[in-house]
């Protein structure tokens, strides 16, 4: 891996920008696992990016694995995209009252996934599944909320019992600053364990408002719900009264047009979205049947609002990235995501170094272990050890992953020859870093 100075001096712009911003920023970021904690380095301060490729402040490029946590499927700047944001701010970036446009990005994701039938925009991922708790709670009456080990749902207080990404990235079990009340009423349960759901409804049940799941786990690294999971899901809360909650924040319009709904069909009672129908801006949603979301103010009792909802420049900026997102689009996704997993595992195998590369949909990751991973301790028990060098590896080399084990990768569908090349390319050392990288217990000696 390159080191020492030359390493140093292309970084020079990016290490000066993160200690001005650790001054004047908590940890220098704005979202914790930007901050590289968990792979050490200088974290890239970006200046531009344009289709599949990003350029940060010292005039080097990557090819972009990360795609902005999700939503760049059509990759960076996308000219129809970058139109639609320009044409809507002409005419006024933000009015606080109902829209054209922001019913027209309702009816688009109400046309792609059946069970919804009216939806809520919002600005945030977060906001969506702390408003659809809300409004599960509201519903039904009861206090009760069922997550899993290793998903993640936002930083909604309720809801960051055992939570993964940048939770699981810092090693944190929960974040001080939750009170026992707002945890109390969060039962956390391992994911892909229907028995474990069963038990805890056979106890509480009758207390249970919702069981709220990652349609797909991808913050945790990549991991598929077993067959028949979610469809188990779906039945245990209906039998006990209680609504299925499907985070689709991430899965949502990426792993299909009509996101994980698409690949499984198994219909939630409630739904959040965010990144890819917003392409880039900040937008989120959140929805389900009409009976349901009819409880909502100003319809119903359930209070939920937001200056900024629909802000019209991001409802613009989703409508683009939705409509241009077409069937080539899903299957580019599809394929790449493929192509990638392809070259990590060859390259791995090359080096000897356990590991399985998963997927949920197109979403990726890379677990070193032998074991497949179907849960938040399997994720854990894989040796994370090796991610740094192999995550450090690439960088140096222009090739820009997601700085944490714990995390997805995500494909775009600007990936091109030039691209595929530079990720060959790379590779062959980040294999190798991987292979030859110390475990904890030998390092400390
Ligand atoms: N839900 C899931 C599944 C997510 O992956 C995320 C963010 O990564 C969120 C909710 C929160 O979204 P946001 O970061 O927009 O608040």
């Amino acid at each position: 891996m390159p080191s020492g100075p030359e390493a140093a001096a292309r970084t020079e712009n990016s290490r000066r920008l993160f200690e001005r911003a650790s001054a004047a920023i908590p940890g220098g970021v704005n979202s914790p696992v930007r901050a590289f904690s968990a792979v050490g380095g200088t974290p890239r301060f970006l200046v531009s990016a344009s289709g599949p490729w990003l350029t940060d402040a010292d005039g080097n490029r990557y090819v972009d694995l990360v795609s902005s946590w999700g939503p760049m499927i059509l990759g960076h700047a996308h000219p129809a995209v970058v139109d639609a944001v320009r044409e809507a701010a002409t005419h006024g970036l933000s009015f606080g009252a109902p829209t054209p446009a922001e019913v027209e990005l309702a009816e688009e994701i109400i046309g792609r996934v059946e069970p919804v039938e009216q939806v809520r925009l919002v600005n945030s991922g977060t906001e969506a599944t702390m408003s659809a708790i809300r409004l599960a709670r509201g519903i039904t009456g009861r206090r009760g909320v069922v997550k899993f080990a290793g998903c993640y749902h936002g930083h909604v207080d309720a809801l960051l019992a055992q939570a993964g990404s940048g939770v699981a990235t810092l090693g944190l079990p929960t974040s001080p600053g939750v009170t026992g009340a707002q945890a109390a009423d969060t039962i956390v349960l391992p994911y892909n364990d229907l028995d474990a759901v069963r038990a805890v409804f056979a106890e509480r049940g009758a207390d249970i408002a919702c069981v709220i799941t990652e349609a797909a786990a991808g913050n945790m690294g990549a991991i598929a719900p077993r067959p028949g999971f979610n469809a188990g899901l779906r039945e245990i809360c209906h039998q006990a009264g209680a609504l299925l909650v499907i985070d689709e924040v991430m899965t949502g319009f990426r792993v299909s047009s009509s996101g994980w709904f698409g690949l499984d069909g198994v219909a939630g009672d409630l739904y959040t979205f965010g990144k890819v129908m917003s392409g880039g801006l900040p937008a989120a949603a959140f929805g389900g049947p009409a009976a349901h979301m009819s409880y909502l103010a100003p319809a119903g009792p359930v209070y939920q609002a937001g200056t900024l909802s629909g802000n019209p420049v991001a409802v613009a900026a989703g409508l683009a990235t939705l409509r241009h997102a077409d069937a080539d689009v899903y299957a580019a996704l599809d394929a790449n995501a493929a192509r990638l997993s392809g070259l990590i595992g060859d390259a791995l195998k090359a080096e000897g170094v356990p590991h399985r590369v998963q997927f949920a949909g197109n979403l990726l990751s890379v677990f070193f272990t032998d074991d497949e991973v179907h849960d938040y301790a399997g994720a854990q028990a894989a040796a994370t050890w090796r991610f740094p060098g192999f995550f450090h590896a690439l960088l140096d080399r222009g090739v820009y992953a997601p700085p944490s084990a714990f995390e997805a990768w995500f494909v775009s569908a600007a990936l091109d020859d030039d691209t595929w090349q530079v990720i060959a390319d790379a590779l062959p050392a980040a294999a190798k870093a991987a292979a030859t990288a110390i475990p904890p217990a030998e390092a400390g000696q």
